[in-house]
């Protein structure tokens, strides 16, 4: 080490009167009583003085008053001595010792400044031993005095002799390093005591106690790093255990809410199978009326019959008024048996037709041509205005809009004394494959009160107005109306203000079709099935003699006197097994067949005429009476091998015109 370093290269002595301490340098710790102080002769000399207690926190608090130093220019570019006093340090870590040698390193570095000789001033033993470690790293010489007086004394003489230089030469016997040992092991199994431990061993001189002082500073270390970790051991299980806490709560939670949900699952399906047992009690309401409006027809059938014939026999005045009534009181019983057939069967969900191609345009103005002759009448004009660009052939439910424009126009008609009605088809919108269509039936009739326009819908609901009563009617129109434009995917829509008259509108979305208009459909006018008519040309001997294959007396009494009133004879079989069996004895010129029979249904029947060799005229023609005058029942007539079919119960005119096209008079041709 070369002591001249210490020295003034002018010769000028330097002074601790010399020292400046300002202040903001100064760091006392009111905590723990441990102190930085600094002062400086700058550009020259740093002083720092240490005192207390010097842990990591410490030197950390410390570390901004020692910055200040440097900030401050004191020490920029420039090579000082430095006189650290570390007399009145009674304690200090491995970690606060490195920080603080550390910053001020780094902060020589940052200012471009280095010291030449750094005094040491009271330094223990131990100190002593641990900046020799240091020195190595911070690449300067130490020089070791007792007081901060002997470091200024030193530095200003020429004496290299102040400097203790430390002996290089010690000798350890082998008892001394077993006694060391023994010390070591003390600390090791927690028996470390510092006013024992190392003077029971060795002597309190021996250079062996400065490195067990040593070891003892790394062991507090250690200890003082387990204790940390213990500390933080602990903080983290009692992070996990607010963790876990959390988690259960979450766990709760989580169940409440499944827990609810379970509830609420269960209110849902308990109201699907409500809503189930509702429709289903529904169905069931709707199919007993439906069955029950079946079983009236027949006998009204009867009654509307027999008064036909009744009416055309030679009355007096009051027995025409009694008939006359009889037959309109029939025919309105028929009318709402037909409506409430119509309607359950429409409310039990039956769709009895199926979407087919038909020509909407024809359709209305059909509609209108048949509507005109009642509306002028009653003195009214009834205008069509029919859009001409709806498309040629459209695929919907043909028979449906039939059925609901007809009630439609029948209302108007009905609640108008003056004016007009005018019915209106509108395209909408369009697009390659649809067609949006707008239909209206409108009136300048008596409206209908704004309170009552839902109300009108309801089944058997009408206005209790005399005007109303007056002209009768089911109260049923409506409701049907309003299901049907529903069960087509659309919405009835009313506008009516009192005494200017009402507007109801729907609109469909029909799908457009190249296919042709389906025949069956749009001719089947009144029911018939039309069928190729050359085949019943030419039988004019049997002609006039027909099998009616019924099981009711009533229906058989009804059709017996129609047709014998229109020329016909008649032969009576009760099932399908006597009409076989009077086809094989006979000729006739038709059948009229009843379908539900005991013994031997009509389709049953109908196969057994049809399989050649079996009756005397396999191919007579077979017209089935048919109640249910669905569709499928159509259908299924022509599969058995039917020709046509009249619905029941039988009107007059249906059947005259039936028979006209079937077994023609020789009058008739
Ligand atoms: P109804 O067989 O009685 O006509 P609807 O269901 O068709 O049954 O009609 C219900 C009631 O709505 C009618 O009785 C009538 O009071 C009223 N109504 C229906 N259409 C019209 C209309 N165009 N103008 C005025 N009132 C109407």
């Amino acid at each position: 080490m070369n002591q001249s370093q210490g020295r003034r290269e002018d010769g000028s002595r330097i002074g601790y009167e010399m020292l400046e301490f300002r202040p903001e340098w100064q760091f006392d710790d009111p905590k723990t009583g441990a102190y930085y102080h600094s002062a400086v002769i700058p550009g020259k000399l740093f002083f720092t003085s240490l005192g207390g207690d010097i842990q990591t926190e410490t030197v950390q608090n410390t570390i901004p008053f020692i910055e200040r130093v440097f900030a401050d220019g004191m020490l920029e570019n420039c090579e000082y001595i430095r006189i650290a006093d570390y007399s009145e340090v009674t304690k200090a870590s491995i970690n606060a010792r490195i920080l603080y040698a550390g910053t001020i390193n780094r902060l020589n570095t940052s200012y471009n400044s280095h010291p030449t000789v750094t005094y040491i001033c009271g330094a223990s033993h131990l100190l002593k031993t641990m900046l020799r470690i240091f020195s190595r790293v911070v690449k300067q010489p130490f020089v070791y005095v007792d007081s901060v007086e002997e470091a200024f004394q030193n530095l200003n003489s020429d004496s290299v002799s102040a400097v203790p230089a430390p002996s290089d030469d010690v000798v350890v016997s082998r008892r001394e390093i077993d006694n060391f040992a023994a010390m070591c092991g003390n600390i090791l199994f927690g028996k470390k005591d510092g006013n024992h431990g190392a003077g029971d061993y060795l002597a309190p001189d021996h250079p062996l106690n400065e490195l067990y002082k040593i070891i003892m500073v790394f062991h507090d270390d250690l200890l003082e790093l387990q204790k940390k970790e213990v500390e933080q051991k602990q903080e983290i299980e009692f992070a996990l255990e607010d963790a876990r806490k959390l988690n259960e709560k979450l766990i709760e939670e989580k169940q409440n809410v499944e827990k609810k949900e379970q509830v609420q699952l269960r209110l849902i399906n308990r109201l699907k199978r409500a809503r189930m047992q509702a429709e289903s009690a529904n169905k069931a309401k709707s199919e007993f009326l439906a069955n029950i409006s079946h079983e009236i027809r027949t006998p009204l059938h009867a009654v509307i019959g027999m008064t036909e014939l009744l009416i055309e026999t030679k009355l007096d005045k009051d027995q025409r008024y009694y008939t006359d009534t009889l037959y309109s009181s029939a025919k309105m019983l028929l009318m709402l048996i037909n409506d409430i057939l119509d309607f359950s069967r429409i409310d039990a969900g039956h769709i009895d037709e199926e979407k087919s191609t038909f020509n909407l345009r024809q359709l209305f103005l059909d509609i209108i041509a048949i509507m005109k002759e009642k509306a002028s009448y009653k003195g009214l004009v009834l205008v069509g205005n029919v859009d001409e660009g709806i498309p040629e052939t459209l695929s919907g439910y043909a028979e449906y809009i039939k059925q609901v424009l007809l009630n439609l126009i029948q209302n108007a008609i009905k609640f108008t004394y003056r004016g007009q009605v005018t019915v209106t088809a509108k395209v909408v919108s369009e697009t390659g494959e649809q067609v949006v269509i707008k239909m209206s039936v409108q009136d300048t009739g008596i409206g209908i009160p704004e309170e009552q326009q839902e109300q009108i819908f309801q089944p058997f609901t009408q206005i209790d107005a005399s005007s109303t009563r007056k002209e009768g009617g089911t109260g049923l129109g409506l409701a049907i109306v309003r299901k049907l434009v529903n069960l087509m995917g659309g919405e009835i829509r009313l506008k009516s203000n009192e005494r200017e008259g009402s507007t109801f509108s729907f609109s469909l979305v029909f799908d457009k079709t190249r296919d042709e208009p389906d025949h069956a459909v749009a001719s089947c006018k009144e029911g018939q099935i039309v069928r190729d008519l050359n085949n019943v040309s030419g039988k004019t001997l049997e002609k006039k003699l027909v099998l009616l294959v019924e099981d009711n007396t009533i229906n058989q009494k009804v059709a017996r006197a129609m047709l014998e009133k229109m020329g016909y004879t008649i032969d009576i079989a009760f099932n399908g097994a006597e009409a076989v069996e009077a086809l094989q004895q006979k000729k006739y010129g038709l059948v009229l067949m009843d379908l539900q029979m005991p013994v031997m249904d009509g389709y049953e029947a109908t196969k057994v005429i049809r399989s050649s060799g079996k009756v005397l005229d396999s191919e007579i023609p077979i017209i089935a009476m048919t109640a249910n005058a669905s569709k499928e029942d159509r259908q299924q007539c022509l599969d058995a091998g039917m020709d046509d079919y009249v619905p029941k119960p039988v009107e007059r005119k249906v059947m005259q015109n039936m028979l006209q096209r079937w077994l023609p008079l020789p009058d008739d041709r």
